[in-house]
C-alpha cells in the first residue's frame, strides 16, 4: 500500500487534531496519482456516488417495500438522512467531513432486496457456503463486485473508508480492535442510527401502522409532543408528527455532539493513534439519552417491525428470494452469461447470492415472474 504525496485540501484546514487528514491516509490498495482537486475521501464518496450499487438503493426496501407507497423511505432516501445527520456531527465535531460522507453513503451497499428480511433469507441458504452478511457484502462490491474500473477491480477505495464500513469487527477480524478506528466512522455509525430509529417511526405514522396513543409513555416521543403543545397548541396531525420527527432528531444529534465534544476533552484525544484499541466509541449518546433511544427502538421491534402487515411484506419477499435461488441452482445454465462466469469463479452458490444480492426489490419481483408465470416473457 503506497502512502499518498502529503498534500493539505482546503476542505480539511480547520479539522481537530484526532480527524483523519488526507496525508495521513495510508492509501488505496492500487496505488494511484492523488487528483489535483479533491480530496481522496471525496474521490471515494465520488466513486460510491456512480457506482451501480448506490444506484440501485433506490429500489431496495427499508421498512416498507416500494410498491406500497411513493413516500415511504427508500434504502437511498435512508442513506442520505443517515450522511445528512452524520455530517453534521462531523462538522460541530471537526472531524472529516468527506471521510464520514464516503462511510455513510456506502454503509448499506451490500443490503440486498427486502431488507433484512432479505438477508436472513440469504443467510439461511448460505450458511455452508460461506454465509451472508451485508456489511461483508459492502466491503466484497467496492473491493471486488463494482466493474467499471480499467486498472482496478473494485472502487479502489482508501484504506479509511473501507475500514469504515466494518461497523462489526468481529466479521473481519479476530481481534475486533484491530479494526482502525476512527471518529469519522463512528460518526457514521451514529448517523445511521439516529436517521433509521426517527424516519421508521415518521414512517410507521404516515402509514397508519402506528397510532399517537401508542406512543404515549416513550420518554423522547412525549417530550416532543408536550414541547409542540405548549409552543403551538392544537395543530394538523400530521404536520405534528412531521415535526415531533424533527425535533426528537435534533434532540438526540445535539445530545452526541455535547457529550462528545466532553468525552474528547476529557480523555485528552489528541491523535488518532489514541484512539486505536478504544473498547468504547467516543462519539456516542449521553448515558440517560442512550436509554431513551433504546426505549423508542424497542416500541419500533415490537410495534412497527413485528406488525402483521410488515411480516407479510418482507416474509413474502423472503419467499421469492429463496424460489429463485432455487431455480438458479437447480439449472445454473439459466443464470445470464456475466453470472455464469463469476460462478465458474467464486462457485455457484456464491455467484448466486452476489446476483442476488445485488437486485432491487423491483428486479427480483420481475425475474421471480420471468420464471413462475407461464405467460410471461423471459
Ligand atoms: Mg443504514
Amino acid at each position: 500500500m503506497k502512502k499518498n504525496s502529503v498534500k493539505s485540501y482546503d476542505s480539511e484546514k480547520n479539522l481537530a487534531p484526532y480527524a483523519l487528514r488526507s496525508s495521513d491516509s495510508q492509501g488505496r490498495h492500487y496505488p494511484e496519482k492523488e487528483h489535483e482537486l479533491r480530496s481522496p475521501f471525496q474521490r471515494d464518496r465520488d466513486r460510491i456516488i456512480h457506482s451501480t450499487a448506490f444506484r440501485r438503493l433506490e429500489y431496495k426496501t427499508q421498512v416498507f417495500v416500494n410498491h406500497e407507497g411513493d413516500h415511504y423511505r427508500t434504502r437511498l432516501t435512508h442513506t442520505l438522512e443517515a450522511c445528512q445527520i452524520a455530517r453534521t456531527l462531523a462538522r460541530a465535531l471537526f472531524l472529516n467531513e468527506d471521510l464520514v460522507e464516503a462511510v455513510s453513503l456506502a454503509h448499506d451497499i451490500g443490503h440486498g432486496p427486502f431488507g433484512h428480511a432479505g438477508e436472513w433469507a440469504l443467510q439461511e441458504i448460505m450458511k455452508n457456503h460461506g454465509g451472508f452478511e451485508h456489511n461483508v457484502q459492502a466491503l466484497r462490491i467496492v473491493e471486488k463486485l463494482e466493474d467499471s474500473y480499467v486498472e482496478f477491480p473494485g472502487l479502489n477505495l482508501t484504506f479509511e473508508t473501507r475500514e469504515g464500513l466494518k461497523k462489526h469487527p468481529e466479521r473481519f477480524y479476530k481481534n475486533p480492535l484491530d479494526r482502525f478506528q476512527t471518529l469519522e466512522a463512528e460518526a457514521a455509525d451514529i448517523g445511521d442510527e439516529i436517521a433509521y430509529s426517527t424516519h421508521d417511526l415518521d414512517d410507521g405514522l404516515r402509514s397508519e401502522l402506528l397510532r399517537e396513543q401508542d406512543l404515549e409513555g416513550v420518554a423522547l416521543w412525549d417530550e416532543a409532543l408536550g414541547y409542540i403543545h405548549k409552543k403551538y397548541g392544537k395543530i394538523n396531525t400530521s404536520k405534528k408528527h412531521r415535526l415531533a420527527t424533527r425535533l426528537i432528531v435534533n434532540c438526540l444529534v445535539k445530545d452526541v455532539i455535547e457529550d462528545s465534544a466532553a468525552r474528547i476533552h476529557k480523555i485528552k484525544l489528541c491523535s488518532i493513534r489514541d484512539l486505536q484499541k478504544k473498547r468504547n466509541p467516543v462519539i456516542a449518546y449521553s448515558s440517560p439519552m442512550k436509554r431513551r433511544l433504546a426505549e423508542l427502538k424497542k416500541f419500533l421491534h415490537q410495534r412497527l417491525y413485528q406488525h402483521y402487515r410488515v411480516v407479510r411484506m418482507t416474509d413474502k419477499g423472503q419467499r421469492f428470494l429463496k424460489a429463485l435461488f432455487q431455480v438458479y441452482l437447480q439449472k445454473p445454465a439459466q443464470l445470464p452469461p456475466h453470472v455464469a462466469v463469476r460462478a465458474k469463479r467464486d462457485g455457484v452458490h456464491r455467484a448466486i447470492c452476489d446476483y442476488i444480492a445485488g437486485m432491487t426489490d423491483r428486479f427480483a419481483q420481475d425475474e421471480y415472474k420471468r420464471f413462475f408465470e407461464p405467460y410471461e416473457r423471459v
